[in-house]
């Protein structure tokens, strides 16, 4: 076989562990004497702290550097500061800026140069090669092309490779899409590509039937009860990839045990929850992100230990069975999506795998939301999950409740307990399509709401 169909740079995404560690070493040293040289952030730091950035030689070492978050980056851009503290290269080597939708406050600036562009692209080309695409694949891409850079990432990455790209930037296209390109693939969300294929239905199409080979999902994450359903309605592998403007991209490869990092362009640490050390593989904690650059090259902003505010595991370094020795991780989770009853962490993940069992899916069109109520001081707290149904008269409500209060309790002692004595209370409301709360309030859908 051809190693140039199977892998997009053979000789990196095989490198034997030992070599692939001395490379992340040598880019860890390179990186962080490149930011203590090119950024004004760490320029300052490096010399308030009275640290060497030579002394920083290994993956260990980064422990002595701080660790920022999207809040420092605020802190340090206009209109607190005057300048960019984490732009590292000068306005001129500047190619495209970028900013990232924060929660809170002003969006986070980026500054890519073409070299960024061009190892972002080389991250999506590994992934979309590691999934089965090659020259001849046309896939819409329903990401949206704005400040973000996931959708031009894909778009470049397709160069690469030799594969079309419908840039539709939105899910919401018509089905005539569909017939007219016969596309082989999608990019979108869970949701999305779930309602696609019911509007598909209603104009009498099979999705099953239809051009799609496979589906890409990001941008969010989600059971794998939800991907297993999306997958049955479209009949056709689904993969998941998780991407951020600050530079992660990794992407499940062919044989669907998790997500492989590109270890040579980005470092990732897992670290405990009191962010001082590192947890062990196999062992949940916070996604930590270092810019990873090659001896030589120059970047538009620069990252030493970012905090994403994710949590994942990481499952393997061994080599994977698709022959790449990259590291595998679980699908990371969103911190701010996490939330605690009776000291107990649950995420809005647990609700939608409630929510996506396979039975309850004869009912329900898998759009959920979810609220918060009462307080742990009164001694009962309520969890009202919304579900909306194909038709809610015709639901049967006592198999959905139970297989969501199996599902959702399972692995969750305290808050079975007290479920069981009534200190906690699970109300479930039906709907029919169209009347969930968030369909009224604009945005990303917020799907757990936390009313206490
Ligand atoms: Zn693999």
């Amino acid at each position: 076989m051809n190693l140039k169909t199977k892998y997009y740079n053979p000789d990196i995404e095989t490198m034997e562990r030992g070599e692939l560690d001395a490379l992340v070493e040598e880019r860890i040293k390179y990186t962080v004497n490149y930011a203590a040289e090119n950024s004004l952030f760490y320029k300052k730091w490096f010399r308030e702290h009275n640290i060497k950035p030579s002394d920083i030689r290994s993956h260990e070492d980064l422990l002595e550097l701080p660790i920022i978050s999207g809040k420092t980056i605020r802190e340090n851009q206009p209109p607190e500061t005057v300048d960019f503290g984490f732009r590292a290269v000068d306005w001129k080597d500047v190619f495209t800026v970028h900013e990232t939708s924060g929660t809170s406050g002003t969006p986070k600036s980026f500054f890519l140069t073409w070299e960024d562009w061009e190892r972002y692209a080389e991250k999506y080309a590994r992934s979309f090669v590691s999934q089965g695409f090659g020259p001849g694949d046309r896939v819409v891409v329903c990401a949206s092309y704005g400040m973000n850079v996931g959708a031009n990432t894909m778009t470049l990455a397709a160069r690469n490779i030799g594969m079309t790209i419908i840039p539709i930037g939105k899910c919401n296209f018509p089905p005539r899409v569909m017939t007219s390109y016969k596309p082989t693939s999608i990019v979108g969300s869970v949701f999305k590509l779930i309602s696609l294929a019911k509007r598909m239905k209603m104009q009498g199409m099979d999705p099953t039937e239809s051009s799609i080979e496979r589906l890409i999902v990001g941008g969010e994450s989600f059971p794998d009860e939800s991907r297993n359903y999306v997958a049955e309605i479209w009949g056709c592998d689904v993969f998941n990839t998780y991407g951020s403007t600050e530079g992660t991209m990794c992407g499940e490869c062919s044989h669907l045990k998790g997500l492989h990092v590109p270890e040579d362009l980005v470092h990732m640490d897992v670290y405990d929850p009191r962010m001082d050390g590192f947890v062990k593989d196999g062992e949940c904690g916070r996604i930590v992100l270092t810019t990873l650059l090659p001896v030589g090259a120059r970047c538009g902003n620069v990252l030493l230990n970012y905090d994403t505010e994710d949590t994942t595991v990481v499952l393997d370094r061994e080599k994977c069975s698709c022959g790449r020795t990259h590291m595998r991780v679980l699908n990371p989770q969103r911190e701010a999506e996490t939330f605690w009853i009776f000291e107990t962490p649950f995420n809005r993940v647990d609700v939608e795998k409630g929510v996506f069992q396979r039975e309850n899916m004869e009912y329900l069109t898998g759009e959920y939301e979810a609220f918060l109520y009462g307080g742990e001081d009164e001694g009962e707290v309520t969890l009202r999950v919304s579900l909306e149904c194909e038709d809610a008269e015709k639901c049967d409500r006592q198999v959905i409740e139970s297989n969501f209060l199996g599902s959702f309790l399972k692995y969750k002692r305290v808050l079975e307990d007290a479920y069981m004595q009534g200190s906690l209370d699970i109300i479930f409301n039906y709907v029919g399509p169209g009347q969930l709360e968030f369909y009224h309030i604009k945005g990303r859908p917020k799907r757990i709401v936390d009313r206490r």
